[in-house]
């Protein structure tokens, strides 16, 4: 187990790494620096034409910056970007960058060549979104100006990852961006399906596998969100960022619900409380939002403070709990210490912006769930093998209860039930052909009256180990009852069936079974007539010849 958990730690943090040395943007193909400018001249008299002729102008009015490090000023909403472009590459015709809750205008001279949005406040903001933008053939230099429009100034950025090439290496890019997502999100799949399996097969602990297939299907639900790649088919900025902030919101509640499911129940209380404070923290952002305040962005701050603190205490607790022996704390403390410290690093990158794109590798951590999903399935492979081996006794058990219910505990004879079964059986049989011998031990009751019961007893074994001693293997014994026997005999004739009746009696005679007298057993037989035949009848037959060999002087066989 530790070997799988440093494995996966191991590659976790490889990937996190290269994510990091993902090629950063370069404005190597621009002609010199950036220039900036706050504010918005809509309302002033010459309006955005009066701008764009300055920044072409090259005013003093525009502040160099050092591209994307743009000096904060509080409260604005609209920042304007200015460079001059050469014309000498012809291959990076396309410039690219992100855009989160901005809209933008981009103008080439005085000419727009790209709008997103309308550059003024709109309820639930413009979304995260990536933009191509193709430039127009040009070969002298021109001025590039970009007015961005934030309903948050918070997210007043200029052009996150912005880079300028050919369309094709940059669409490359958009899938490289999604690096993180496309390793989760099968990993996140596979994990959910399996899971999903025993939540079908196995009742018992379904609470457990509904809690972790919920946390994960929000991890897999963020990562979707999240991937760059699906901006081409379904290109909906708004809709995807409030559900992946919702998810954002909503994921400690879910994976905190999964270790509450596991923990003892002395942590559970602590584990309910910090779940009712991320959720008392996402209701009341998802309520601003819907208000129209940008609750869930503005959220985060307290978001990614709560997790500090309350991922710190949940790491705790799963490690006294691990310390206590239990294997899903054990299981799932490396999966949730990972995953909180990649959340909080997500948080910082979002506002450090470390990486210029909107990079997440939380999902990433999905992966380390790996250790926790082994045991669920441990988990089940033992209950199964525990069932298997009880089921094995169960018949066992069974197989012999049903064996002593057909076999006669004094004498080891099979019973009634026994003759009932195995004969009706038989008579079942295509063409059956075989005979009934039935023996009774002569004056038996006088062997009681004389020298008691258990001497009794004790004939009765001695006579039929006699009797078993002289049949072969294919023919069945059954103690009819009292001091009466009935011996089936497959594939027999009846003067064949007479003839072991015969030997039967003289091997009970010559046996001495008792030293004071004899002791001699009268036999009838009787054979199966075929199909028109039954056995009740057969069995009148075998017990008329017995009595007639009782009545001609007993120690006799008598054949129907
Ligand atoms: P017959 O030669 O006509 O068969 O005479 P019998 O005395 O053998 O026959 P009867 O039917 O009169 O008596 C059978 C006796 O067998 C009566 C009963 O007490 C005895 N008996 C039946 N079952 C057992 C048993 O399990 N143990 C013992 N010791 N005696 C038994
Ligand atoms: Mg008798
Ligand atoms: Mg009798």
């Amino acid at each position: 187990m530790k070997r799988i958990f440093m494995g996966i730690f191991a590659v976790v943090f490889a990937l996190s790494f290269l994510c990091a040395f993902l090629p950063k943007g370069e404005a190597a193909e621009l002609d010199g620096a950036w220039y900036y400018r706050y504010g918005d001249p809509v309302m002033e008299l010459n309006g955005p034409e009066g701008w764009i002729q300055s920044a072409m102008d090259h005013d003093t009015v525009w502040k160099r910056f050092d591209f994307p490090y743009l000096p904060q000023t509080g409260n604005q909403h609209y920042v304007w970007l200015t460079t001059t472009l050469r014309g000498t590459d012809p291959h990076a015709d396309t410039i690219f960058f992100w855009t989160y809750h901005e809209s933008v205008q981009v103008w080439l001279d005085n000419q727009v060549i790209y709008e997103y949005g309308t550059g003024e406040p709109r309820y639930l903001g413009y979304g995260q979104k990536w933009h191509m933008v193709s430039l127009p053939h040009f070969r002298k230099k021109v001025q590039l100006t970009i007015r961005v429009y934030s309903d948050l100034p918070l997210y007043l950025a200029p052009l996150r990852d912005f880079r300028m090439d050919e369309d094709i290496v940059l669409a490359q890019h958009v899938f490289l961006a999604d690096i993180v997502y496309a390793i989760s999100l099968p990993i996140l799949l596979l994990f959910i399906f399996i899971i999903g399996i025993y939540y079908f097969n196995q009742p018992d602990r379904r609470k457990l596998q509904r809690d972790s297939i919920i946390a994960l299907a929000l991890i897999a639900l963020f990562s979707f969100c999240e991937c760059s790649v699906k901006q081409w088919f379904c290109d909906w900025p708004v809709l995807w960022q409030h559900l992946a902030l919702i998810c954002i919101y909503l994921l400690p509640i879910a994976t905190n619900q999964v270790i509450y499911d596991i923990v003892e129940n002395k942590y559970k209380p602590l584990i309910k409380h910090i779940q009712h404070a991320c959720a008392v923290l996402a209701v009341v952002a998802l309520c601003s939002e819907v208000l129209g305040f940008h609750g869930l962005d503005y959220g985060m701050f307290g978001y990614y403070l709560l997790l500090l603190v309350c991922q710190t205490a949940v790491i705790r607790t799963l490690w006294q709990s691990a310390r206590g022996g239990n294997p899903y704390s054990y299981a799932m403390f490396p999966p949730c210490l990972v995953l909180s410290l990649l959340a909080v690093f997500d948080g910082m990158n979002m506002n450090a912006q470390w990486f210029m794109g909107p990079f997440y590798l939380m999902p990433l951590g999905a992966v380390t769930l790996l250790s926790f999903v082994l045991v669920i399935v441990k988990d089940q492979l033992d209950r199964e093998r525990r069932l298997e081996s009880s089921a094995i006794q169960l018949e066992a058990q069974a197989a012999r209860a049903v064996e002593r219910s057909e076999i006669d505990p004094l004498t080891g004879c099979l019973n009634r039930n026994a003759y009932d079964k195995i004969l009706a059986h038989e008579v079942k049989l295509k063409d059956p052909s075989f005979c009934l011998v039935m023996l009774d031990i002569d004056h038996f009751k006088l062997v009681n009256d004389s020298f008691g019961h258990d001497a009794g007893d004790q004939v009765l074994r001695r006579v039929t180990e006699t009797v078993r001693e002289h049949i072969s293997h294919q023919m069945k014994f059954f103690r009819w009852g009292g001091e009466e026997f009935v011996i089936y005999c497959p594939q027999m004739s009846r003067l064949e069936a007479a003839e072991v009746a015969e030997l039967l009696r003289v091997a009970v005679v010559d046996a001495r079974i008792l030293p004071q007298q004899p002791v001699t057993i009268s036999l009838g037989v009787a054979s199966w007539h075929g199909e028109q035949d039954d056995l009740d009848a057969m069995f009148r037959r075998l017990d008329s010849a017995l009595y007639r060999a009782k009545r001609t002087g007993r120690n006799r066989v008598e054949i129907e």
